[in-house]
């Protein structure tokens, strides 16, 4: 029969429909999720203020009050902290006078408040703080879990005076006028949400819920910074998609068949809700009255029957499509169906009733995976994962009214996302457990936040916290350079002899080492007229020979250059050598430099007190290596700063943040009460790794930093580089987690064997775990370029990273929740950021000395800079600048990166020396 094909076909959307409802589906919630579009968009995705999903140590007991089409229901839940297996439930159930919901609000919120009064009476009135959860059904604008603003009524709800008001607050207020002072309402949420809240039992959380019932709705876990609408931007939240009204803004029209035009012209509320009128179970009996009413028109359906009956609303409920659609007892429902509504069915027009019955249901179904499929696949984009696996929290009577409805949601959303894997987790009594679960969750993170807070609060330094140390670090510089205060200052300030910068007209052939750091390397370089051309190698010092003897150390040394020159065919020659050695010397000329004390991890005996340059000589004379000219001993920063200044003459500091923490400048020979004369500048070695080492730094240290610091080979030394550097941070940050694991607020306090191991937790895990990308900047994109413009901006996310702090933690046979490395990053950027302030507190002192030193009102100065730290990690060059601006405000600081700036830096020193000693 043609036009019963021709009404199947119209109502079996292909796969190919299917696909394009998809993509539109995902079209409107992108443009529901962002603020500039949200106004007018058909989706709403508002915003739940449901951050997290529950862990399964949840416990307590909370109340829940339910408003529901015809009814109040209150209930008591227990959770046990048990996987929320078996929450203890009490209820009880209110019926609604019948006028109330056309009434006014203030008798609606009465009568609810009364109901819990009276629940409560029969519990025996429990006196002690009472959270309670309203589960209200109804569209809110939400501003947090406790803020909501009804948007508008529905489900044939419109009391007065409550739309556009804090429905939380209206309920509060109903409440403490029955004397239930004790009862405070913490959390408003959507049914949907308590359904994805309840099927989060097992070990695996449930981050999607659908519902499909009368309605049709469903929420997800999205990431937060994408819900424009939330001022929350790390982590996630759920999200009420209310999809229902998909369509509205005409975008399902040519999806739409004449019976589902008719049905909606038809319905209270035409034009919306397009989306749950082709899907909702309270209309699916009247798409199919409205097709077999064409169709019997048409003379394809009960020749020679009445059919009048078919023209009044209502006459085929939901419920007998459902029956009808039995592949066994089905036809003959149908027929008793259509015999009771006075219509003569043939064998024939049953099974075509069916047929068309069942269109009608699997097209609600595959249209329901169609939006599912969009949740999805928006999910997976957004978490930049390849595979997406994800529970799905299931309710209603549609699904649970056939098994073949959950069937075919399964089998067209794998169609559809088939990079998503999908298990369909049907709920219990989802609401009211749901609203004590999310009470719950809401609970235990605030008690969680209070202790992170707690205990991260000695790492956040206020802004007189850095001027203090600000002020401390200029003081102690004062004490350096006096000629009496030097022996007593904490900050050494030794002058490297080194009295100017480059000026560029440098030349010839040089050799250069570098020690002090990670690797120890020989270089030649060239200086010529159109730059510097160097060649270097690498080679290892064993920790034994850094640990070792002193000649052992330096035979080692000479080793390596022998080799080095060998390899470049350098023997015959002599070259001037510049001599890097990062570690704090009393110097007392260009090439005399007597080692003050070890540090970094070095320590190597009987080189204390001598001259490292002498320590040199000898050990080739032991090798029986003629070729070596030393003529300059440069610490790292200087020759940081002197390689960046062979580019910039501006550049008169340099800092280095690597293994350690230092930093030189050129300071007024005047005030240089260690070295004799008043002329010109020298630069200045700071050692300001050592700052704090008098104890001025005290009331900063916290309890992880004495940890990290008893474990060193230097311990109560070298205090402030300890607070900033790569070689402790990682230490820093473990101490912090292993606390906070004590503390039962991370990994759901389950010990943690590896992390106890020392330097397990590298600072590179640091820069690893913060790189993210800069949060997507509000209101970008025109609505033209909308959906061009927020795949690259906005949906680069926090998804990535995350993923790469769950790898990190996996390798420490760390299992991270979502939340567990949320926490981990909060840690990392704390101390990331401390370290970053406190160089910058450092710097701040200095270029404000420098300022005052030339009486000048502004100061435009270069730094060069050096370290791995500083050049790798994604923020801390950003904070540095950032608080350095804010201390000193009236110096202009560029900062510069030197590219190997202990080798080219050395040579340049050698360089600037040979020029001064050639006539
Ligand atoms: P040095 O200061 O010894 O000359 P570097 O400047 O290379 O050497 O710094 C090495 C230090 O940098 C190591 O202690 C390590 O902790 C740290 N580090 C290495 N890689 C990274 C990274 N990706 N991000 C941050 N710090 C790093
Ligand atoms: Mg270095």
């Amino acid at each position: 029969c043609p036009q019963v094909q021709r009404a199947l076909l119209a109502l079996t959307p292909p796969l190919e429909t299917l696909k394009v409802v998809k993509g539109r589906m995902l079209q409107a919630m992108r443009k529901g999720l962002s603020r500039q579009t949200h106004a007018q968009a058909s989706v709403r995705m508002l915003p739940t203020y449901i951050c997290s999903t529950p862990n399964g140590t949840e416990k307590g007991d909370y109340l829940v009050v339910e408003l529901c089409q015809s009814h109040v229901r209150t209930l008591w839940v227990t959770l046990l902290g048990d996987g929320n297996q078996s929450p203890q439930v009490m209820h009880e159930i209110f019926i609604m006078p019948a006028d109330i919901t056309q009434g006014k609000g203030e008798t609606l919120f009465d009568f609810i408040a009364q109901c819990v009064h009276q629940f409560l009476s029969v519990l025996g009135n429990p006196q002690r703080r009472l959270p309670l959860g309203f589960v209200f059904p109804f569209s809110c604008r939400q501003t947090g879990l406790d803020k909501a603003e009804l948007i508008s009524w529905a489900k044939g709800f419109s009391c007065s005076d409550v739309e556009g008001q804090d429905v939380v607050q209206l309920l509060q207020s109903a409440i403490n006028k029955q004397e239930l002072h004790h009862v405070d309402v913490i959390a408003l949420m959507n049914d949907t949400v308590g359904t994805m809240m309840t099927c989060s039992m097992g070990g695996k959380p449930c981050e999607v819920a659908l519902i499909m019932d009368k309605g049709t709705n469903a929420c997800f876990m999205a990431e937060a910074h994408q819900v424009e609408m939330a001022e929350e931007s790390s982590g996630r939240m759920c999200v009420n998609t209310e999809w229902g009204c998909f369509g509205d803004d005409g975008t399902l029209s040519d999806i739409m068949t004449p019976y589902d035009q008719r049905v909606d012209q038809e319905s209270s509320n035409p034009g919306q809700k397009r989306f749950e009128k082709l899907v909702g179970s309270l209309y699916l009996g009247e798409i199919v009255r409205h097709a077999l009413t064409a169709l019997a028109v048409e003379k394809a359906l009960f020749v020679g029957s009445n059919i009048t009956v078919l023209r009044s609303k209502d006459v085929l409920k939901t419920q007998q499509v459902l029956e009808i659609i039995d592949k066994e007892e089905g036809t003959a429902k149908a027929r008793k169906v259509l015999m009771a509504l006075g219509l003569q069915p043939s064998e024939q027009d049953c099974s075509r009733v069916q047929q068309i019955c069942r269109a009608v249901v699997s097209r609600a179904a595959a249209l329901s995976a169609a939006g599912l499929a969009a949740i999805l696949s928006h999910m997976r984009q957004s978490r930049e994962l390849k595979q997406l696996v994800v529970n799905v929290g299931v309710d209603g009577e549609l699904y649970r009214s056939h098994a073949r409805f959950g069937e075919i949601v399964q089998s067209v959303t794998g169609l559809l996302a088939p990079e998503c894997t999908v298990t369909l987790v049907p709920s219990v009594d989802s609401t009211g457990q749901g609203a004590a679960i999310v009470m719950a969750v809401a609970v235990r993170l605030a008690a969680q936040r209070r202790e992170v807070d707690q205990l991260l609060a000695p790492l956040r330094l206020s802004r007189t916290d850095l001027q203090r140390v600000q002020a401390l670090m200029r003081r102690e510089m004062e004490l350096g350079l006096g000629r009496e205060t030097n022996a007593n200052a904490s900050v050494r300030m030794l002058p490297t002899y080194v009295c100017g910068t480059p000026d560029g007209t440098e030349r010839g052939e040089f050799l250069a080492l570098d020690l002090g750091g990670t690797n120890f390397r020989v270089l030649v370089v060239h200086v010529e007229r159109d730059g510097i051309r160097m060649a270097s190698e690498i080679y290892v010092i064993p920790t034994t020979i850094m640990q070792g003897t002193g000649e052992a150390l330096f035979n080692h040394i000479v080793e390596c250059i022998m080799d080095f020159q060998l390899k470049q065919d350098l023997m015959e020659q002599v070259l001037p050598l510049g001599f890097t050695f990062s570690f704090p010397c009393q110097q007392l000329g260009l090439d005399k430099a007597v080692l003050l004390t070890w540090t970094k991890g070095f320590n190597a005996s009987d080189c204390v007190g001598q001259d490292v340059v002498q320590l040199l000589r000898d050990a080739a004379q032991r090798k029986q290596h003629f070729g070596l000219k030393v003529v300059a001993v440069v610490n790292d920063t200087v020759g940081t700063m002197m390689s960046c200044g062979y580019d910039d003459p501006k550049c008169e500091i340099g800092l280095i943040v690597g293994t350690g923490t230092n930093a030189c400048y050129m300071e007024e020979m005047r005030n240089v009460g260690t070295v004799e004369g008043d002329q010109g500048r020298m630069c200045i070695n700071m050692e300001w790794g050592a700052f704090g080492d008098n104890g001025c730094l005290d009331d900063i240290f916290t309890i992880f930093d004495q940890l990290v610091d008893e474990k060193t080979i230097n311990a109560g030394k070298q205090r402030f580089e300890k607070l900033i550097s790569g070689m402790y941070l990682g230490e820093i940050v473990r101490h912090i987690l292993l606390s906070l694991v004590e503390k039962q607020v991370l990994f759901c306090g389950k010990p943690c064997p590896k992390l106890q191991t020392r330097d397990i937790f590298k600072t590179k895990f640091l820069s690893t775990i913060e790189m993210v990308m800069p949060p997507p900047s509000r209101g970008m994109g025109t609505v033209i370029g909308m959906v061009v413009l927020m795949v690259p901006l906005v949906w680069g996310s926090d998804g990535l990273a995350l993923r790469q702090v769950r790898a990190i933690l996996q390798e420490l046979e760390l299992q991270a929740s979502f939340e567990d490395s949320m926490l981990v990053r909060e840690v990392c950027q704390t101390v990331s950021l401390r370290a970053a302030q406190l160089c910058a507190a450092g710097l701040a002192a200095v270029v404000e000395k420098m300022r005052e030193n030339r009486g000048l009102a502004q100061l435009a100065v270069t730094v060069g800079v050096d370290g791995t730290l500083y050049k790798m990690h994604p923020r801390f060059s950003q904070h540095l600048q950032q608080t350095l601006k804010d201390l000193a405000p009236n110096c202009s600081v560029t900062f510069l990166q030197s590219e190997d700036g202990s080798g080219k830096g050395a040579a340049l020193v050698a360089a600037v020396a040979c020029r001064g000693a050639e006539p």
